[in-house]
Order: C-alpha cells, then sequence, then structure tokens
C-alpha cells in the first residue's frame, strides 16, 4: 500500500520521529512544542491537556497536543516522574529562511538520569544516571559507574558478585540504569529493573568504550582514573559517556574526571539496611524528617546536603581517613566562632556545582552566572577563617582550594549588570559601560522611545484624539491606535494597517523611519549582548576544573561544619575509630529517637566483640526499647565511619566491613514471596555473607511461622552466626528458649531490657541488664494499643490457662537440631506396614501366616 502523502511539515516530523521511536518527540512550533499523532493520545492526560486535531494524514485528522514553551519544565517534570523519555525538537532558524519548513533538529533527549535543570531536580538529593557492565569471559567482574550529570560527578567501580553491585547500586539510588540492550538484569537487581534503558551492547564492550573515554577526556591512557586493568568499569563509565552524548548532542565539558572508588574501602550498607536503618528516609511515610540524614542535615546549601547523603551512605573503612575527618570536626567543634563565620559565609554561597553543570551544557541563565559571581566573592571571607588557630591539614586544603578566582570574579563584577534577568532575551544583562557599542545600541534604543513618546503626545494635540496611542505589535511594528469613535479624525498622511472590532491600526512614515532606528539598534544590541554573554560563559567554562575543586571543597566544608554544628547541639562525642575488634559503647543514645524525645531518651551500654561478647542475645517485653537499642548501635557504628561524632559519652568502634540487618516483616507480594519467605531469603543473605568484621541485627527470626518450626530456625541460626559467621550480633528475640544458649556457647551473652511491675501496670525503663527475661507483657502491651476489654481477659485467661498446663520442656541439644517431617515430602513408606498391606489373610494357610508374622517382625 502506498503510504499516505504528508504535508511537508508531517513529512518532516515523521522523518525526525522516525530516529525516537520510543520516546515523545516535542516538536517545536513558535512559541509551542508540539506532539502529534500517538504521542499526542499518550502524552494529553498523562500532561492534562487538550488533544486536538491539526490537517489530515491519509484523510484521517491529525491528533496533536502542545503545551507552551515558558511552560516547557512543568510538563517535562510531569512526564519524567510518570516514567518517560522526552526528545526536544527545535528550529534552527529564523522562520522564512529556506523554502519549505524551517530546519528542526533534537537537540536533547531528557531522561530521569540526565536531568540538569533546577527546576527538575530536587536541590539536596543527587541524580545518578548509572551503567552496569556485566562480566564478560569467566570472570564474575561487574562495572559499575555512576554519573550527576548536573554536577559532573562521575565515578566507577569494580565488584566481583551481584549481592556487591546490589549494595553499590543502593548506594547511588540511580533514577536510570543503563545496561546492554537485550540483558536482562540477574535476580539480584530485580528491583532496579523499571529504571533500565538498553543501550547498544557494543558500547559496553572494553575497546569501544576506551575510545569513547580517550576521545571524551582527550587523554591517551585511563591510567590517571585508576580503570587501566579493569576493562568492566571501561566498560560501563565509557557506555555512560556513550549514552550522554547521545541524549545530550552538545558537549558536557564539566564531566572533567572519573574517579574510582574501591568498594573494600567502604562501610557496605546494602539496601535492606538502609531501609530498615532509616538512614535516608523514615520506614513510615519514606519522608527525610524522622531518618538519620534528616537529623544530621543541618547544612547550609544543597552541596553539603549531597554530600552528606553521600558520606552516610558510603562510610570509610579507613581509619586514617576517619580520623582526619574527625580532626577537621573537632577543630570546628572547638572553635565556636570560626564554625560561626563559615557558616554565615555558606549563606552567600549557591549551588556552584549544578550551575557549573548548566554553564558547560549551554544551559546556563544570566542569573546562574550572577549566583557564580556572588558564591566566588564569598569565597575570601570564608578562606581567611582557616588563616589562623592552627587548623587541620584537612581544612587547611579546603582553605587553600577555595582560593584563585579573583580574576574571574573580578570579570563577572565588571561584565555582569547588578540586577539580572531571568533570561538572556529580556537584556540589561551586561553592564552599562562594559562595551561601547552596547551602550550606543542603548542609547539610540532609548532616545528612540523617548522620541516615541513625544511623537505620541503630539499628534494627540495635533488630531485631537486624546486616547490616541502608539503601541508596538509583533507583526505590524510600532503602529498609531485609534479607537473607532475617533475615526473620522485621523489625517490623511495616516496609512491603514489593521481594523479591528473597536479600534484601527496606522503607521506613518515618520513613524516608520523612527521604528527602523529603533529595531535595528535592538537587535544589533540583543545580538551584542548574546555574544558578550556567550564569551563569559565560555571563560568560566574554561576554569571548570579548578571551579568544580573549589565547589566540592565548599560542599565538604559545609558539611564537616554540620557534623560540628550537630555533635555541639545534641552533645555528641568522639569515637575511637580502630583496627581492634572491639566495639564499645558507653551511654549510647539513638540519634533519632533521641531527637525526638526531647531529653527523655534513657542511654545504654553496649560491648561486642569476637570473643566473649560475640552475640548478645536481647530478651525483653514488648515496647521495652529492644529495637532501638540494636539500631541505635548499628548507627553509632555507621556514623563513626563517616567521621561524624556519635551520640555516646564515650565510644571505641572496631573497623567494620559490612552491617546487615534483619528487621520487621514484609510482604513482597508482587515479588511473590510471603512475609516468612522475605524473612528467610534476608537471614539466607546474611547467613551466606556475614564475616567476623560485620555486624549483625537481628530483630527476630523465625515468627512468621509456627512456633516450633520458628523457634527451631532462630535456633539454628543463632548458632551457625555465632560458630561460622563468627559475626558482631545482636539479636532480639520473643523465644525467650534461646536464653538457654548462653549456657551452651561461650560468646552468646543474653541480655534483657528492664521493666518494672508497680500496682498491675509495667513501667518501661528502657534500660539494658545482663540476664534474661521471662515473660514479655504482649497482653499488656495490646491493652495499651486498645484492644477491646474483652479480648484482654479473655487473652489473660487463655495464658493462665496455657502457662498451667504447659510443660516444661528441655531445649534442644545443640548439637542434634530439631528434626521434623519435612512439607514437601511424603515419610518413607514403613517396609512392615507395606507387607501387611500386601497380604490377604482369606488367601493364607495357616503355616503362611505363621511365617507372615515372623517376617513383619523381623521388618520391625
Ligand atoms: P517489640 O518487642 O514490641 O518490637 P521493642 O522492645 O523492640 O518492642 P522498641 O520498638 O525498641 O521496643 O521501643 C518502643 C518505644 O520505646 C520506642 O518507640 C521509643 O519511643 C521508646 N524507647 C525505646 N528505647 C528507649 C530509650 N532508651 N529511652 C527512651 N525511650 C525509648
Amino acid at each position: 500500500m502506498k503510504p499516505p502523502r504528508q504535508t511537508p511539515m508531517m513529512a518532516q516530523f515523521l522523518a525526525i520521529k522516525a530516529d525516537y521511536p520510543d520516546l515523545l518527540l516535542f516538536y517545536r512550533m513558535g512559541d509551542f512544542y508540539e506532539l502529534f499523532l500517538e504521542d499526542a493520545k499518550i502524552a494529553a492526560p498523562v500532561l492534562e491537556i487538550a488533544l486536538t486535531h491539526r490537517g489530515k494524514s491519509g484523510g484521517k485528522p491529525i491528533p496533536m497536543a502542545g503545551v507552551p514553551v515558558h511552560a516547557v519544565q512543568t510538563y517535562l517534570r510531569k512526564l519524567v516522574q510518570a516514567g518517560f523519555k522526552v526528545a526536544i525538537c527545535e528550529q534552527m532558524e529564523p522562520p522564512g529562511k529556506s523554502k519549505g519548513p524551517v530546519r528542526r533538529e533534537v537537540v536533547r533527549v531528557v531522561t530521569p538520569g540526565t536531568l540538569t535543570e533546577d527546576d527538575l531536580l530536587t536541590a539536596r538529593s543527587n541524580n545518578f544516571l548509572a551503567a552496569l557492565a556485566p562480566p564478560q569471559g569467566k570472570k564474575e567482574e561487574i562495572g559499575i559507574a555512576a554519573l550527576d550529570l548536573s554536577t559532573g560527578q562521575f565515578q566507577v567501580s569494580l565488584v566481583n558478585s551481584w549481592d556487591r553491585a546490589a549494595a553499590e547500586l543502593s548506594g547511588f539510588d540511580p533514577a536510570e540504569v543503563i545496561i546492554p540492550d537485550e540483558w536482562t538484569l540477574p535476580d539480584a537487581l530485580s528491583e532496579w529493573q523499571e529504571r533500565t534503558t538498553g543501550l547498544g551492547a557494543w558500547e559496553f564492550d572494553p575497546p569501544t568504550a576506551k575510545q569513547t573515554l580517550f576521545d571524551h577526556f582527550q587523554v591517551a591512557t585511563l591510567e590517571g582514573f585508576g580503570i587501566h586493568d579493569a576493562p568492566p568499569c571501561q566498560g560501563a563509565a565509557g557506555a555512560l559517556i556513550a549514552y550522554c552524548r547521545e541524549t545530550q548532542k552538545g558537549n558536557f565539558a564539566h564531566v572533567t574526571g572519573l574517579s574510582r572508588i574501591y568498594s573494600d574501602d567502604t562501610l557496605i550498607l546494602d539496601d535492606n539496611c538502609r531501609r530498615n536503618l532509616e538512614l535516608n528516609r523514615a520506614l513510615r511515610d519514606g519522608r527525610r524528617e524522622g531518618s538519620l540524614l534528616g537529623v544530621l542535615d543541618v547544612t547550609i546549601t544543597a552541596m553539603g546536603a549531597r554530600r552528606m547523603t553521600q558520606w552516610l551512605n558510603r562510610p570509610l573503612q579507613d581509619v586514617a581517613l576517619i580520623r582526619k575527618r574527625q580532626d577537621a570536626v573537632a577543630w570546628l567543634l572547638d572553635h565556636p566562632r570560626q564554625r560561626e563565620e563559615v557558616r554565615e559565609g555558606l549563606r552567600g554561597v549557591h549551588d556552584m556545582e549544578r550551575l557549573l553543570g548548566r554553564i558547560a551544557l549551554g544551559r546556563a541563565s544570566p542569573r546562574d552566572l550572577g549566583s557564580l559571581r556572588q558564591t566566588l566573592a564569598a569565597l575570601p571571607a570564608l578562606e581567611a577563617t582557616f588563616r589562623e588557630d592552627d587548623p587541620p591539614p584537612l581544612l587547611q586544603k579546603i582553605g587553600q582550594n577555595l582560593s584563585g578566582h579573583d580574576q574571574l570574579s573580578q570579570q563577572l563584577q565588571t561584565t555582569l549588570a547588578d540586577t539580572l534577568p531571568v533570561a538572556l532575551k529580556d537584556g540589561d544583562v551586561i553592564r552599562s559601560g562594559f562595551h561601547p557599542d552596547l551602550d550606543d545600541f542603548r542609547k539610540i534604543s532609548k532616545a528612540g522611545k523617548e522620541y516615541l513618546g513625544e511623537l505620541e503626545k503630539q499628534e494627540r494635540e495635533k488630531t485631537g484624539i486624546p486616547s490616541l496611542r502608539i503601541l508596538f505589535h509583533r507583526t505590524f511594528g510600532y503602529t498609531i491606535q485609534v479607537t473607532n469613535t475617533h475615526r473620522d479624525k485621523v489625517p490623511y498622511n495616516y496609512i491603514h494597517k489593521q481594523t479591528m472590532a473597536n479600534a484601527v491600526r496606522y503607521i506613518t512614515e515618520e513613524l516608520k523611519e523612527e521604528e527602523e532606528k529603533i529595531l535595528h539598534a535592538e537587535e544589533r544590541l540583543v545580538a551584542l549582548e548574546a555574544q558578550l554573554f556567550s564569551t563569559l560563559a565560555q571563560e568560566v567554562a574554561g576554569h571548570a576544573q579548578a571551579l568544580q575543586s573549589t565547589a566540592q571543597s565548599l560542599a565538604t566544608l559545609d558539611l564537616l561544619t554540620a557534623f560540628a554544628q550537630i555533635a555541639d547541639q545534641r552533645d555528641y562525642t568522639r569515637p575511637i575509630v580502630d583496627e581492634e575488634d572491639t566495639i564499645h559503647i558507653r551511654q549510647g543514645r539513638h540519634p533519632v529517637v533521641e531527637a525526638f524525645a526531647d531529653d527523655d531518651f534513657v542511654p545504654n551500654d553496649t560491648t561486642l566483640d569476637t570473643e566473649e561478647n560475640r552475640l548478645a542475645l536481647i530478651t525483653g517485653p514488648n515496647m521495652a526499647g529492644k529495637s532501638t537499642l540494636m539500631r541505635q548501635v548499628a548507627l553509632i557504628v555507621l556514623m563513626a565511619h563517616t567521621g561524624s561524632f556519635v551520640p555516646a559519652r564515650e565510644a571505641r568502634i572496631g573497623l567494620t566491613d559490612r552491617i546487615f540487618t534483619r528487621v520487621g516483616a514484609a510482604d513482597d507480594l508482587a515479588g511473590g514471596r510471603s512475609t516468612f519467605m522475605v524473612e528467610m531469603t534476608e537471614a539466607a543473605h546474611i547467613l551466606h555473607h556475614a564475616g567476623p568484621r560485620s555486624l549483625v541485627i537481628l530483630d527476630e527470626i523465625g515468627r512468621g511461622t509456627s512456633t516450633l518450626d520458628g523457634l527451631a530456625i532462630a535456633w539454628a541460626v543463632t548458632e551457625y552466626i555465632h560458630s561460622k559467621c563468627r559475626s558482631r550480633t545482636l539479636f532480639a528475640t520473643h523465644f525467650h528458649e534461646l536464653t538457654e544458649l548462653e549456657r551452651l556457647k561461650p560468646g552468646i551473652v543474653n541480655f534483657t531490657v528492664e521493666v518494672k511491675e508497680w500496682q498491675e501496670k509495667i513501667l518501661f525503663l528502657h534500660t539494658i541488664a545482663r540476664g534474661a527475661a521471662d515473660r514479655s507483657y504482649g497482653i499488656h502491651v495490646a491493652q495499651l494499643a486498645g484492644l477491646p476489654p474483652a479480648v484482654i481477659n479473655r487473652a489473660q485467661e487463655v495464658l493462665t490457662e496455657l502457662e498451667a498446663t504447659e510443660m516444661k520442656k528441655q531445649p534442644p541439644s545443640p548439637a542434634q537440631p530439631y528434626t521434623q517431617l519435612s512439607l514437601f515430602m511424603e515419610p518413607p513408606p514403613e517396609p512392615a506396614l507395606l507387607e501387611l498391606k500386601a497380604i490377604d489373610p482369606d488367601d493364607l494357610t495357616p503355616r503362611q501366616a505363621l511365617d507372615a508374622l515372623y517376617r513383619l517382625k523381623g521388618l520391625l
């Protein structure tokens, strides 16, 4: 069948669209971006805009929907949030320049991982685009690269298992993950499936990827980035750059470096752990408030806030580096005047990382350069803070990194006007006096406008038409507008231009001459201003690397100062972090619960090591504070590894390689896993990966099944962690039978959280003590929760009865774990029974019957 005849414009649209079949195409037409055909039908309901029609294609109306250019950000945000990708197609020449439709090109593809506009991003969070290079050949090595295009931060790491890859990815929490086309993620990464975008598999091939990196960074070796001997890292990083090239079209010069992260240098946290410890978000409502980040993040700038998220999600495992950070925090804590000066100075600092990104991508507005000017002007005062009182090396280095921009700062000052418009086209961007031509054009334009004002006055007097006005119209230029009532007074030299419902527009020779002068001057003014602005932006882009390094130092400074500030406000202590294996916390507090409990928080001591105090079994009533205590220990350990001070009187934290948590119960129905299955999968993960340097937090194991099954599993898991993983472990449980393990296994220690019974009520003391609880007071807590009195009374009766009839059970011997009938296999049939079944008594002689009896006895 012959394809339907198209208008030239539609033919152009279809040709461009053919290159972006899976994306929505925003096709620029004057002041609107239009969507056509299927794109229009898909986008209209998402954007809540009208679906209209325009012309016909093959005899059928063409569906169309449009959004105004000035509001495009709002619409892009909606589409990206709904999971769409958008290709932005611009007009590349002024209308009327060529025959046929205006030349158009896709200038950019907007995807969740490549956003750079402030309006589309959350200021205090990074927006990472990640790429994953799967293992090639026999080696189980996976390369993971992550780039925040809005700031230029580019990192890559090499891991040797999917489990590590999952932990690494969750550390970045990328908005989009690039993987080779037609490759499916393994199960361990399935939760990222929705965020994946396929890219030609060859882009991940190390030789191709290497060349991409050479071209982008203009280097001849990757040694400087530490990935010359890591092909999977090259694959992931190269594919990321290839994807950015494809989506950004222009260059992205602010991506000036690539740093390799060695996952062995960081304390590993997996997604489960981040969630359970409420590191970035509260479990209850997913908000920042109520999370560790929510409490600790008292940074001033968005850069500092993003750095805080990075440090908390990637704690160090290097004692020397941790101590360097601690030294800086300690100095800032001990020098409150300087701390206040720094915080004050930071208030004048803008999001330099992101505005440098926009400058490099050619998307900077005059106000972006204005923000840079203000930021650079704030630096000398900040730098001066570190000139005396002997600051530690990290702060000295930061101080040095804040200098060296005087000349650029001066240039911005002399070039840009004091007050800047949102958009370049609004004019008055370049300071008067900066360029003589610019001043001339401005004068002409201003004088011309004043002259028109004069002319309007004269014409009113001459014609006696009080409502006569000289107005500017986009199509007709300057016109004299006269209302219909005064039409008969219009003089003969007025040339008619347009009749409207209640007025008429005219021009005169004199008006046109003046218009010519004004428009000519304005056209040149706009062009010159744009040229001067672009030169300035290029000048800034030329300093990108040094400016980025300053931006990073500002982010780190803000973060360290925030650590000191919070340590001061909340009375945190500097922990001793060492290579030993002891975790000793005196009078520790939960940083988040404490923040909400004001003065009522009860501190507790904890000691864990790899010998006598290897596994703390915590029993105690419901609501006593078991979960709080365990998370508090995990959070203190984690905070100590970031360089932060910790909520305790005293803390000694032996280096920890990984924190594992198994907490609470949740269904994963969509993933096809029941509550108990989730619980067991998490437990399996811990048993397979935890080692002596790990910290394991178990908040109940085996509660999702029958009591005996659950107890048996909890028992076996405890033994395994104690003897095989040998990890430092905190295990809270209501299986009081487990406390027997203290007697059987050296290194397992019982603790209980104390309560006081008083006038038939219980008081939660929240203090931890050696020993085991014998009751859970569950009914009491159920009563507090508001269960109907009838239910509470009946439960009490049943409990009393059960306790009376309960036989004292011996705990299982550790060497012989529980055996039970398997759910999945029939028990093997008894041979005697089989034989008996086969016998037909009516068919036997007395002698045969006697023989059978002997045989049966023999079989038994
Ligand atoms: P369950 O066995 O029912 O899970 P639990 O023993 O784990 O209970 P938590 O959830 O840790 O109890 O604590 C219950 C509440 O007690 C917390 O929400 C917190 O408000 C308060 N709490 C816990 N520990 C302390 C403490 N040390 N000081 C003050 N309040 C505390």
